[in-house]
């Protein structure tokens, strides 16, 4: 039984109000890999790359456990390329450039050998590719899990509404859900959503932490206060990368296991943007790991006596 990523692996360029990047390796299938690989292998990999994709950065995933043989490499294209600016709260970011590249034809053909499936993590894609990975498993995974952004609302929202009805979870951020769902209330904004298909939503509100909603149900997650955050982008992609994570090692799909995968996806988030791109999440150990979620729980431990 395996955990399936799907999604962009790419280049990016971005620039913060502490510096800018040339183009370094970046993509959400990346971000999740790197991140969910702590927690529960093998990973298999389904993504698409051009020739200039260094080979290494596919070596150092498969020696953590990443199965890459659903990586399709077009030797003569260009990778996907996005390019990001962020203003100075660094919650909120200006998209430059998106050079879909590899993607704007990608046809994933999920191997044989991805056919055991339990947990499906569908990371940021155009939503017909990640519709027509749904439709090829023979077997309906245990959670399907999906992430996507304000451009696909934007540009295939008809697409996006199809994918939506397959999935179990889906994962947007604050600005995405009152989009998607025409509510300011994000309470509203989870009804309206949850009716077009995930019986779960997480709503990620970066440095204000995250919200899970399930029928009446809502839990929050909060992100540790850091002193230094260096460089945002990922960390959504590293959030659910911790979240399937951690819901595919322990194999519990219930909303109070849900509710521990989003302290552990939150603590994933908080190493990736103390660096640029993914060179923190390269760094860290299990005991940097287990540290920064004990800090988690230390934030929001406290006793109450009701008069
Ligand atoms: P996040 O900061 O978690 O939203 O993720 C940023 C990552 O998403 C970057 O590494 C980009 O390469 C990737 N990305 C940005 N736009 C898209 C898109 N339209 N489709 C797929 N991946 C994207």
């Amino acid at each position: 039984m395996s955990l399936v990523v799907v999604g962009s692996m790419a280049f990016d360029a971005i620039e913060t109000p502490f510096g800018k990047s040339d183009r370094i390796i970046g993509g959400a299938a990346t971000y999740i890999a790197w991140s969910a690989s702590n927690f529960a292998t093998p990973i298999k990999q389904l993504s698409v790359v051009g020739g200039d994709f260094p080979k290494e950065e596919l070596q150092m995933l498969e020696a953590r456990g990443v199965v890459t043989d659903g990586v399709e490499i077009k030797e003569n294209e260009k990778s996907f390329f996005w390019s990001g600016r962020y203003h100075l709260d660094m919650n909120t970011r200006d998209t430059l450039d998106t050079q879909l590249n590899v993607l704007a034809n990608f046809n994933p053909v999920v191997p044989d050998s991805y056919q055991d499936c339990e947990f499906l993590m569908l990371g940021n894609l155009v939503p017909a590719v990640q519709n027509a990975v749904i439709d090829q498993m023979k077997k309906k995974p245990k959670l399907v899990v999906l992430d996507t952004m304000n451009f696909w609302m934007e540009t295939a929202m008809e697409d996006l509404e199809k994918v939506l009805s397959k999935v179990d979870v889906l994962m947007v951020n604050d600005s995405e859900a009152r989009q998607l769902s025409a509510q300011y209330s994000l309470v509203k904004a989870a009804k309206v959503i949850m009716n077009m298909g995930p019986k779960y939503l997480i709503i990620k509100k970066g440095e204000h932490g995250a919200l899970l909603f399930h029928e009446d149900q809502v839990f929050f997650a909060p992100a540790l206060p850091l002193e230094d955050v260096f460089d945002p982008t990922g960390a959504g992609d590293t959030f659910a990368g911790g979240f399937i994570g951690h819901i595919a090692k322990t194999k519990d799909i219930s909303f109070e296991n849900m509710k521990t995968a989003i302290i552990v996806g939150s603590a994933m988030a908080s190493f990736c943007v103390e660096k640029f791109g993914t060179t923190r999440l390269k760094e860290i150990s299990k005991a940097d790991i287990d540290a920064r979620i004990q800090q988690f729980v230390q934030l929001v431990n406290f006793d109450i006596e009701l008069v």
